[in-house]
């Protein structure tokens, strides 16, 4: 029956090129159940057909649905323009520069709206390698679809009639578990080289297979990502990195040449035989909390991914005669610097990392007040939950680790005797000689202490 099905959706006039007809599924052959939409999303639709226009949940939630997965978000599609969209709704704000989106607003929960965008990127401004800067053109349906990236992408969801419209063979790939980029490869990750990650993206976090030509130009033009602004490519790693499948899109792009010289921040995490224990370990429990649901914070995900560069450069600071707080913060201004220009970290994100690095050599000291202190620390659950990631790579002995969970988990008298009897190990911060100085480290050594200190 599948198969009967697929050869009457290939036998469409998608095989022939013509992808301004979109081939409509009913309720019986798609089979989305229409529980997994949000009540949100049916109320835009709705509200927006009632005012005479045609809206559709688009792209993500399409796809997730035909795969009988709960979306995470829903996109709606429409021939409304973002003004007319905008009066429409009590919460609606209108956003971007390239492209104008609206985002409707019910309590905490955002949905996008989007008007048709037109077909042909031709006379858009472009830079000198040909990636669209600007592209504000409204058009039909059937052009919206042709901009999209993935056929399993570009496929729309009428909740009122429950029927799907598919325009580039999405179904047929939903079927193969293919992903397949729409139109001419090259052409259209020249256009938006951000897709070469999406690529890479989609086909780990959905285990599909990437069609070949898809697949081909992608070691290529990979250095096409240099020209795109740091913030998208920090925006669309973010989005590879919480995705809930962080290691197997991590491994794809090294599998797709793509980590190599590209993104700093990748050449790092991957080509550091050290950190790699500590990298899996880290992506691993963010993926699991993805997967249940739980938050994950930018902040922790980057301090562990950069975590052993700075560890590199903390001890190289201490052997050049640093002290070892002092040494830390460089380590970090480094990184973080580095980083910063090369993948637009924002402000808020670097102030987190650079708390919870901080914050790990305050765990050796185990005497007195000190880890009474500790257990006030603001961030105290995301520098400890970094902590037991050191011990269980084995870059520290998990003994430590096990004396704070006792430590924290203990009443009053519980922890006197934990401070009591704690035993003397390698970890504790030991008694340091005064070591030689270099004045030109200490220099900025002292500002990066009084900065979050
Ligand atoms: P996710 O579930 O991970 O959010 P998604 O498919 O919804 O996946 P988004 O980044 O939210 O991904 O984009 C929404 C839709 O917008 C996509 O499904 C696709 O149709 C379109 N889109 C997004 N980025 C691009 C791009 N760079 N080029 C072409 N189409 C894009
Ligand atoms: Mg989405």
């Amino acid at each position: 029956m599948i198969k009967k099905f697929i050869r009457r959706i290939l036998g469409t006039k998608q095989k022939t090129g013509d992808h301004t007809q979109p081939v409509t599924l009913t309720a019986q052959e798609h089979r989305i159940d229409p529980k997994l939409v949000s009540a949100n999303a049916i109320r835009v639709t709705s509200t927006l057909q009632e005012a005479g226009f045609k809206a559709f949940l688009v792209g993500g939630a399409v796809r997730d649905l035909l795969l009988g997965v709960k979306p995470k978000d829903f996109d709606i599609a429409t021939n409304a323009t973002p003004e007319q969209v905008k009066k429409l709704f009590r919460r609606a704000f209108i956003i971007g520069k390239r492209f104008q989106i609206v985002h409707v607003m019910f309590g905490q929960d955002l949905l996008e709206v989007t008007t048709f965008r037109g077909s042909s990127s031709d006379g858009a401004p472009k830079d000198e390698h040909g990636r669209v800067l600007r592209d504000n053109t409204f058009g039909e349906q059937h052009e919206d679809a042709l901009r999209r990236d993935f056929t399993i992408n570009a496929m729309y969801y009428d909740p009122a009639t429950q029927t799907v419209l598919d325009y580039h063979g999405g179904i047929a790939d939903i079927r193969t578990r293919t992903l397949r980029i729409i139109g001419v490869p090259e052409a259209r990750y020249r256009e938006d080289p951000v897709r070469l990650l999406r690529v890479v993206r989609f086909a780990a976090k959905l285990n599909f297979a990437i069609a070949p030509d898809t697949s081909a130009p992608i070691a290529v033009m990979a250095p096409l990502i240099n020209n795109v602004p740091t913030a998208r490519v920090f925006d669309e790693m973010l989005k590879l990195l919480m995705s809930g499948h962080a290691l197997a899109c991590l491994q794809q792009l090294r599998k797709e040449g793509l980590h190599h010289g590209l993104l700093p921040l990748l050449d790092v995490v991957l080509e550091q035989p050290l950190g790699e224990k500590f990298v899996r370990l880290a992506l691993a429990s963010t993926d699991e909390r993805v997967k249940q649901g739980k938050p994950v914070s930018p902040g922790f995900l980057f301090a562990s991914l950069l975590w052993h560069q700075v560890l590199e450069k903390w001890n190289a600071y201490q052997a050049a005669g640093e002290y070892p707080i002092p040494a830390l913060h460089l380590a970090a201004d480094d990184v973080l610097n580095t980083q910063t220009d090369k993948l637009a970290l924002q402000r808020k994100i670097a102030s987190d990392m650079r708390d919870i690095w901080a914050m790990q050599p305050r765990f050796d000291r185990r005497v007195g007040k000190t880890p009474y202190k500790l257990l006030e620390h603001l961030r105290l659950r995301a520098g400890y939950d970094f902590l037991l990631l050191r011990c269980a790579s084995g870059e520290i002995d998990s003994e430590i680790g096990e004396w704070w969970t006792a430590f924290i988990a203990a009443d009053g008298p519980g922890r006197e005797e934990l401070l009591a009897k704690k035993p003397a190990t390698a970890n504790e911060a030991p008694a340091k000689k005064r070591p030689r100085r270099r004045s030109r480290a200490r220099k900025p050594a002292a500002g990066a202490a009084g900065t979050s200190e």
